[in-house]
C-alpha cells in the first residue's frame, strides 16, 4: 500500500511561511495534482515528500511509515522534473536504465523493465539515440520512462510537459493518464494549469498561499468552490462573481427570486459559472451590458459587466447578441455559488 499522509507540515524560509501546516492524505494508485499560482508553495511540499527539502515541522508518512528522516533514496520515490534531466552522455536505453542501475538490478530485470517502460511510452525505436538527437517531447517521454522503469510506489512530478508546445503537451497528458492509470502508480503533480489539472487528477489540492484551500474531484472543485481564490483560479472563464443586495432572505434576478443561504447578511457574492446562465428577455433576468461578444465557433463569449461589475458569460454559439447589447440571463439555480462577501468562503 502507497497511501501518503501529509500530516500539519510547516515550511519557513527564515521569517517568510512557505507553507502552513498543510495536511492531505493521498490514497494507494490516486492521482492527485497540487494546483496553484507561482509562489504558493506547491514546489515546495513536493521537494518535501521527495526529501530534497527539509520541513519545519509535521509528518509524511507512506503506508505506515514516517519517511521524514529518510535520505531521498530510501522513500521510495521517482521523480519527473521540468527541465527533464536526462543524461546527454547516456543512450536512451542507459537514461532508462539509469534507476535499475543504481538499485544494482540484474542485467535481465534491467532489460526486462526497460522494454517495458519504453514500449508503454512508445520510444522503442530511440533506445540506442543519444538525448541530443530527441525532440523535446520524445526527451520528455524519455524522462518519465526512466522514472517508472524502477516501478516506483510512489510518482513526483513538477510541472513535467511545461517545456512541451501546446498540442504536444496534450498528446502527453491524454499518455500520462493512460500509463499511470495502467500502472497503478500513486502519483503527486504539481502543476498552475488548472486545465492540466483538470484533465489528469483523480483529486486535485488547491493551494494558495501556503495552505491547501479546498481538496476535490474537478468537477466538484469546479461547481462547488470553496472559496473565491478557487473559483477564480479554476475554469475559463472564471466564475463570475457579482456582489448583490438581499432583501427578505432573497435576490432579484429580474422577474425571478433567489433564495440566499441562511446566515447572509445585507450583501452576498452570487458566484455564477459563466455558462451556467440562459438567455431570456431583458428585464426577466439578471441585467448584463455585453461589451464585447466573440462568436468562437463552439460558443459565444460574452464579456461586459452585471450591475457594474465585470462579468463574462458563455452562450450557445448560434445566440444573436451583439456588442453594445443589453441582455437577460438567468442564473442556474442549481449551479450557483452563494459566498460572503467578507470571508470570500462559500455557504454550505
Ligand atoms: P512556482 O510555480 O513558481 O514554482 P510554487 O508554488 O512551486 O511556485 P514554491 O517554489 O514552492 O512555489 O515557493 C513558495 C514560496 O517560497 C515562494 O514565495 C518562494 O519565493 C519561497 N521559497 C522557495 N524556496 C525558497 C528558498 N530556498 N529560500 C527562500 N524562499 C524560498
Amino acid at each position: 500500500m502507497a497511501n501518503i499522509v501529509i500530516d500539519r507540515i510547516r515550511k519557513a524560509f527564515g521569517a517568510f511561511e512557505a507553507l502552513k501546516e498543510v495536511s492531505l492524505t493521498i490514497n494507494d494508485g490516486e492521482f492527485v495534482s497540487l494546483l496553484g499560482p507561482s509562489g504558493c508553495g506547491k514546489t515546495t511540499l513536493l521537494r518535501i515528500i521527495a526529501g530534497l527539502e527539509t520541513a519545519t515541522a509535521g509528518d509524511i508518512r507512506i503506508g505506515d511509515r514516517s519517511i521524514i528522516g529518510l535520505p531521498p533514496k530510501e522513500r521510495g520515490l521517482a521523480m519527473v522534473f521540468q527541465n527533464y534531466a536526462v543524461f546527454p552522455h547516456m543512450t536512451v536505453y542507459e537514461n532508462v536504465a539509469f534507476g535499475l542501475r543504481m538499485q544494482k538490478a540484474d542485467e535481465a530485470r534491467v532489460k526486462k523493465q526497460v522494454e517495458k517502460a519504453a514500449g508503454l511510452l512508445h520510444i522503442e525505436p530511440y533506445l540506442d539515440r543519444y538525448p541530443n538527437k530527441l525532440s523535446g517531447g520524445q526527451r520528455q517521454r524519455v524522462a518519465v520512462a526512466r522514472a517508472l522503469a524502477v516501478e516506483p510506489k510512489v510518482l513526483l512530478m513538477d510541472e513535467p510537459l511545461s517545456n512541451l508546445d501546446a498540442l504536444l503537451r496534450l498528446e502527453m497528458r491524454t499518455e500520462l493518464k493512460t500509463v499511470l492509470q495502467a500502472a497503478g502508480t500513486t502519483t503527486i503533480y504539481v502543476t498552475h494549469d488548472q486545465t492540466e489539472a483538470m484533465g489528469l487528477s483523480d483529486r486535485i489540492a488547491v493551494m494558495h498561499g501556503g495552505v491547501v484551500e479546498q481538496v476535490g474531484d474537478p468537477v466538484e472543485i469546479y461547481n462547488h468552490p470553496a472559496t473565491r481564490f478557487v473559483g477564480g483560479f479554476i475554469g475559463n472563464p472564471p466564475m463570475n462573481f457579482i456582489t448583490v443586495p438581499v432583501e427578505r432572505g432573497h435576490v432579484a434576478a429580474g422577474a425571478e427570486q433567489l433564495s440566499v443561504p441562511q446566515g447572509a447578511g445585507d450583501s452576498v457574492v452570487l458566484g455564477l459559472r459563466g455558462e451556467a446562465v440562459a438567455l431570456v428577455p431583458r428585464e426577466a433576468g439578471l441585467e448584463m451590458q455585453v461589451r464585447v461578444a466573440e462568436p468562437m465557433g463552439s460558443h459565444l463569449l460574452l464579456t461586459g459587466s452585471i450591475q457594474g461589475q465585470p462579468a463574462r458569460v458563455v452562450l450557445p454559439p448560434s445566440e444573436a447578441v451583439r456588442s453594445g447589447d443589453v441582455i437577460g440571463l438567468r442564473p442556474d439555480r442549481n449551479r450557483i455559488t452563494w459566498l460572503s462577501p467578507e470571508s470570500g468562503k462559500s455557504y454550505p
